[in-house]
């Protein structure tokens, strides 16, 4: 067997939303919504599986997805892209990620990896047969500086995966920091594959900037997103791939032997949906933005240092002032057992020398959820203090 898998340890997520059920405890660990999505973008899907095609849809994407892609991003962040040559639609993001690693190194190649990193990446990284090269950042800014890139690349690099908005950390980088990251995969001749399945989920006011937009970087970057983020349908699985005609004919070679196609009627729904007006994508970060203050006020009154949260589902505390005499895995070990709340350690998203004090809650839930959450989580800092 394969010991990049036989020997990695079940995903964070899926352990502790195994613990949650054992232990009949509040979810708040891995990052669903608790609301059943957008009724009308579920009724489009259900229509399409009624009355739609359910065969193989193109292996690309169904055309009217691809364009509805096109047009979303121009519309939200100014990007022309072409979608018969520039877009591909793949079942999920993480297919996508696996795919452009796939398809896009060579053994012994080198891959800059910035951590906090999503658990996905550094298996998929290696089995592909990338050599790790980390970039470590740091609460509470967990921003990179020109001498830490200098650092990792090498004339080795020939890829960065990147995570902006970054989970679990929830920043959203600046534009400087993406011009800094561009300049470096220029000098070095890298791709940058960027994970941008937040991109949608971001707070008080900011709007998304794509790296494929930022300076060289239209010809090197594979953008990606999510439709189960962007309405809050995480079980969907629909990736939104774009990068030059290319990379992506390259890709395309990769997703025909992982999963060729992704389910039609999910498609045809998704294109609905990037359609909705405006105030469809902004009454949603609205809400959200609603949820997290309400999490981030509650966590404050019962004395956890809470953490900046920009975008993504999530919020984190820091427990270090606190002085608990735990680390976060201990925290979120015990806190699920004894007081029925499920939250995921962040040293789960580092490979080397982790911050061992941060723990991440999801908020994207109804008032209730969060309530009930809040008040088991008060006896947690009781008991520990
Ligand atoms: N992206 C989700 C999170 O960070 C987890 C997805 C998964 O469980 N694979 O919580």
């Amino acid at each position: 067997m394969n010991r990049g898998f036989s020997e990695i340890p079940v995903s964070v997520f899926e352990v502790m939303s195994r613990l949650a059920r054992e232990n009949e405890a509040v979810n708040l660990g891995q990052g669903f919504p608790d609301d059943p999505g957008p009724e009308d973008v579920r009724r489009a899907a259900a229509d399409a599986v009624m009355t739609g095609w359910n065969q193989y849809p193109p292996m690309l994407g169904l055309p009217e997805l691809r364009q509805a892609v096109a047009t979303h991003y121009k519309h939200w962040q100014g990007l022309d892209l072409d979608p018969d040559s520039e877009i591909m639609v793949t079942s999920g993001a993480t297919e996508a990620i696996a795919g452009a690693l796939l398809a896009l190194i060579e053994p012994g190649d080198e891959v800059v990896l910035f951590q906090p990193l999503y658990d996905a990446y550094l298996p998929l990284v290696k089995r592909a047969g990338g050599v790790p090269r980390f970039v470590r950042l740091e609460p509470p800014h967990w921003r990179f500086t020109e001498e830490m890139l200098a650092q990792a690349f090498t004339p080795k690099t020939r890829l960065v995966l990147f995570n902006n908005p970054l989970n679990p950390s929830c920043t959203v980088f600046p534009r400087e920091d993406l011009e800094l990251l561009a300049k470096f995969c220029v000098k070095f001749d890298a791709i940058a594959v960027c994970d941008e399945v937040w991109e949608h989920v971001v707070f008080d006011g900011r709007a998304h900037v794509p790296m494929i937009a930022m300076p060289g970087m239209r010809e090197r970057c594979v953008k990606i997103g999510s439709a189960g983020k962007i309405f809050s349908l995480t079980g969907w699985k629909v990736g939104l791939v774009c990068a030059a005609p290319n990379i992506l004919r390259v890709l395309g070679k990769a997703h025909q032997y992982i999963t060729f196609t992704t389910p039609p009627n999910l498609q045809v729904a998704v294109a609905y949906g990037l359609g909705k007006t405006d105030d469809y994508f902004t009454g949603m970060r609205q809400e959200l933005a609603g949820r997290r203050d309400y999490l981030a006020k509650g966590l404050r009154e019962i004395g956890f240092p809470v953490l900046d949260s920009q975008g993504t589902y999530f919020i984190n505390v820091d427990l270090k002032p606190l002085g608990l005499n735990e680390d976060d895995e201990s925290f979120c070990k015990r806190i699920v057992v004894e007081h029925k709340i499920a939250a995921i350690p962040v040293s789960a998203f580092y490979a080397s020398d982790p911050i061992t004090s941060v723990v991440r809650f999801c908020f994207a839930k109804h008032t209730a959820t969060l309530d009930a959450a809040l008040e088991r989580l008060s006896g947690a800092l009781r008991r520990a203090a």
